[in-house]
C-alpha cells in the first residue's frame, strides 16, 4: 500500500509520522512545494525507524508528483493555516488555487486513489478537490469531524476526570463555528453524557468545542497539528485496513438529511472503498435546525468559491 501526503508542514508531517510509526502502509510519500522540506522530514522520520521499530519507507519530493504514482490514498494538507484573528473562510482564495493544482497533479498519477482533504476551509476545499478530480463521492472526503469530536471528548474528559478512551461522541455539520455537537449521541462507557454533566456545563463544553480550533490559533499563532494529523491518519488507516470504522466525515450529501449538493460532516462507514455508507440519524427539530444553519453557511462559502 502506498499513501501520499501533500504538504509537509505541521499537519502533513505529523500525519506521515503516525502512518509510518503505526506501519499503516509500506510507503509514505511526502510532497511539498518548499525545496528540500519533504525530503528532510521524510529522512528524519525514516531515521527514527530503528528507534521506534517500524519498516515503513518514507520518501520526500519537492513538487515531483511522479513519485506519488499509484498511491492508494492521498491526503491533501497543502495550504495556508490560520493566523490569530482569521476565520477558516478567510483562507479560501489562496487555498483553493493550491488544492486545485495539487489535486490535478495527484489525479494524473493516481486516478484511482481515495482523496482525503485537510486544507481549510475544509468543506469547501473538499468541494474544490471534487471539482478538480471529478471523483465519485465515495473517493473524496474531508477530515474535520474526527478532530472536532476528539476535542469534544477531551473537554468532557477534563470535566469528569475520566479517560477519553471511554467517551464516544458524534457531531455533524461544517468544520467551523456552525458545527453541531450531538450530546444526545454522546456517551461515557455507555452512560449518556446528559446524565453525567448538567446542561449548563455541557453547553459550555459545546461552545469550547466549536471554537476549539480558534483557541489553539490564539495560543500558538498558527493552527493545531498533532490532533489534526492524528485524525487524518486514523481515516487513512480505516481505509487501508478496510476497518469499516464509523466516523464523522465531510462528504457530499445527496439527499441524506434532506440536503443535496453540499459538503457536510456526517457519520459514515470508512473502508477500502472509501465512504461505504452514509449514516442518517433521526434528528430532533433543534438538531435539524442547527444542521440547516451549518449547511447554509457552507453553501454560502461554496458559492464564494464558484465566483472566484
Ligand atoms: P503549514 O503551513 O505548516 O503546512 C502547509 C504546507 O503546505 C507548507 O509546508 C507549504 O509549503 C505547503 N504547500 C503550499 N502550497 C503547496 C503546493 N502548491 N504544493 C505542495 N505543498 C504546498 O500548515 P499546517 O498547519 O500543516 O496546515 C495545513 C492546512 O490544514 C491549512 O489549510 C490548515 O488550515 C488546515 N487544517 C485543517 C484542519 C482540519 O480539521 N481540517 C486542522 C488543522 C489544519
Amino acid at each position: 500500500m502506498k499513501v501520499t501526503i501533500v504538504g509537509a508542514g505541521n499537519v502533513g508531517a505529523t500525519c506521515a509520522d503516525i502512518l509510518a510509526y503505526r506501519e499503516v502502509s509500506n510507503e509514505v510519500v511526502l510532497v511539498d512545494i518548499k525545496e528540500g522540506l519533504s525530503e528532510g522530514k521524510s529522512l528524519d522520520i525514516f531515521q527514527k525507524s530503528s528507534i521506534n521499530l517500524y519498516d515503513t519507507k518514507t520518501i520526500g519530493s519537492t513538487n515531483d508528483f511522479s513519485l506519488t504514482k499509484d498511491s492508494n490514498v492521498v491526503v491533501i494538507t497543502s495550504g495556508l493555516p490560520r493566523k490569530p484573528g482569521m476565520s477558516r473562510d478567510d483562507l479560501i482564495g489562496t487555498n483553493a488555487k493550491i488544492v486545485q493544482s495539487v489535486t490535478e497533479n495527484i489525479v494524473k498519477y493516481s486516478p484511482d486513489c481515495i482523496l482525503i482533504i485537510v486544507s481549510n476551509p475544509l468543506d469547501v476545499m473538499t468541494y474544490q478537490a471534487h471539482l478538480s478530480s471529478k471523483f465519485p463521492r465515495e473517493r473524496i472526503m474531508g477530515m474535520a469531524g474526527i478532530l472536532d469530536t476528539a476535542r469534544f471528548k477531551a473537554f468532557i474528559s477534563y470535566e469528569l476526570n475520566v479517560s477519553t478512551k471511554d467517551i464516544q461522541a458524534l457531531l455533524l455539520g461544517g468544520h467551523g463555528d456552525t458545527m453541531v455537537p450531538l450530546p444526545r449521541y454522546t456517551t461515557v462507557s455507555g452512560i449518556p453524557v446528559t446524565e453525567l454533566i448538567d446542561d449548563k456545563k455541557l453547553q459550555k463544553i459545546i461552545e469550547r468545542t466549536k471554537f476549539g480550533g480558534g483557541e489553539l490559533v490564539k495560543l500558538m499563532g498558527t493552527s493545531a497539528w498533532y490532533a489534526p494529523g492524528s485524525a487524518a491518519a486514523q481515516m487513512v488507516e480505516a481505509i487501508v485496513k478496510d476497518q469499516k470504522r464509523i466516523f464523522p466525515v465531510c462528504v457530499k450529501l445527496e439527499g441524506e438529511y434532506g440536503i443535496s449538493d453540499c459538503y457536510l460532516g456526517v457519520p459514515v462507514v470508512l473502508g477500502s472503498n472509501g465512504i461505504e455508507k452514509v449514516i442518517e440519524l433521526k434528528l430532533n427539530p433543534e438538531e435539524r435546525e442547527s444542521l440547516a444553519e451549518s449547511r447554509n453557511h457552507v453553501k454560502e462559502v461554496m458559492s464564494v468559491l464558484e465566483n472566484l
